[in-house]
């Protein structure tokens, strides 16, 4: 088979299985093995047999999920290798980050993002010299009065977590743009099946493939892919420089994760939005955060430019806090747990666990708020357990 990417005219669902990955010319292996080398054998000094030094550099398990990665993102082969894989979505943003900003600039934060990606340019990346603004990402104008001649980044999260509120990614790029600042989108909650930044006018999209790529709750890693030759060199550069890259088994499970994207995500979507319609009518909900329901305020942008509203949804319980935790303890389907996309249902209390390092911040998430990971088991079990929990 031909090669396969971003640039050929192939379906996601395609490119998931295909992109970067063609059969062996040796052996024939219909997957990419899982290449559990450090270094490589050179035919003389400096001659490499395939391009191939030191698996801190490059390693073609690696390489395989990079260009698939890229691919999704709808990037083509011919762009040179355009998607990088790191250690974890973290590892990816702190690389983002370094790469595109020098000490002493600034960036703008979404007012509600990743507890993480806040805690890295709070606690870490300003110690190094990087100042940060928290702004509601989505009230533009808001945005553009933040923008400082400074400001070389706008870190943009949509949909965001846990609020679920939904930024425009073609009006930050709009901002951004004229400014010299880079838009970078973490796409971890729509991931590349229902969202493709890199088209709206994103510089660089970044991911956590813990969590729908990988799709299985069994890795962590991430990823960035940007199309800017310049962009892509930094980031390799850095990324070589600080060594977050992921080892060849990881990256072989993200690539195996890939391969059945589409229709995981298409039953997450599905079963979210049941979750959805029968929290919004029990009594003891007090509000639904779903970017699906047409009175959520972000419904009209989510359509415009993403596929489908995705898996995740929270919610906020009349009984305040304590009907919170109590609901997060009594499930027995939705596991308690952080992270999110996998096959499995999850649940979690983000002011006490994903977010509790934000509590006191202008980040800080209300205590009566439970987030659900919705998995793809039989929906009717998921309805039952949740009726069964909230009571
Ligand atoms: C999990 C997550 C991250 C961080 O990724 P890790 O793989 O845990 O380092 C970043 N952004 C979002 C939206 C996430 O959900």
């Amino acid at each position: 088979m031909a090669e396969v990417d971003g640039s050929t005219g192939h379906g996601l669902e395609t490119l998931a299985i295909h992109a970067g990955q063609p059969a062996n010319p040796l052996t024939g292996d219909v997957v990419v093995p899982i290449h559990q080398t450090s270094t490589y054998a050179q035919d003389g000094v400096g001659g490499l047999r395939s391009g191939y030094e030191y698996s801190r550099s490059a390693n073609p398990t690696r390489t395989a999920l990079e260009e698939c990665l890229a691919a999704l993102e709808g990037v083509g082969l011919d762009a040179a290798a355009t998607g990088l894989a790191f250690a974890s979505g973290l590892a990816a943003e702190d690389v983002v980050a370094r790469a595109l900003c020098e000490p002493g600039d600034h960036v703008l934060l979404p007012d509600d993002a990743y507890g993480g990606t806040y805690r890295l340019f709070a606690r870490v990346l300003e110690r190094w010299g990087l100042t940060h603004t928290a702004v509601p990402l989505g009230d533009l104008d808001a945005v553009a009065a933040a923008v400082t001649d400074r400001t070389r980044m706008i870190w943009c999260e949509t949909p965001t977590n846990p609020l679920l509120n939904v930024a425009d990614i073609s009006g930050l790029a709009a901002i951004a743009r004229p400014s010299g600042a880079r838009l970078v989108v973490d796409n971890t909650f729509a991931s590349p099946y229902l969202q493709r930044p890199l088209a709206l006018g994103a510089d660089v999209v970044v991911h956590s493939t813990t969590k729908y790529l990988g799709g299985h709750s069994d890795v962590v890693g991430g990823a960035a892919i940007a199309t800017d030759p310049e962009v892509v060199e930094a980031l390799r550069f850095h990324q070589n420089a600080v060594g977050s890259v992921p080892g060849p088994m990881d990256c072989w499970l993200v690539l195996r994760g890939i391969k059945t994207l589409g229709v995981r995500m298409d039953r997450h979507c599905d079963n979210a939005e049941a979750v959805v319609a029968m929290l919004a009518d029990h009594p003891a909900v007090a509000s639904v955060n779903y970017p699906g329901l047409a009175d959520h305020p972000g419904h009209h942008l989510a359509a415009s430019q993403m596929k489908r509203a995705g898996g995740m949804v929270s919610f906020r319980l009349h009984g305040g806090e304590d009907a919170a935790l109590k609901v997060c303890e009594s499930t027995r389907i939705f596991t308690l747990a952080e992270s999110l996309g996998g096959v499995e249902s999850l649940i979690e209390h983000p002011a006490r666990m994903t977010h509790a390092s934000v509590a006191g911040s202008a980040l800080e998430v209300p205590s009566d708020l439970v987030r659900l990971s919705v998995g793809i088991e039989t929906v009717d079990d998921l309805l039952a357990d949740l009726e069964q929990a909230i009571g």
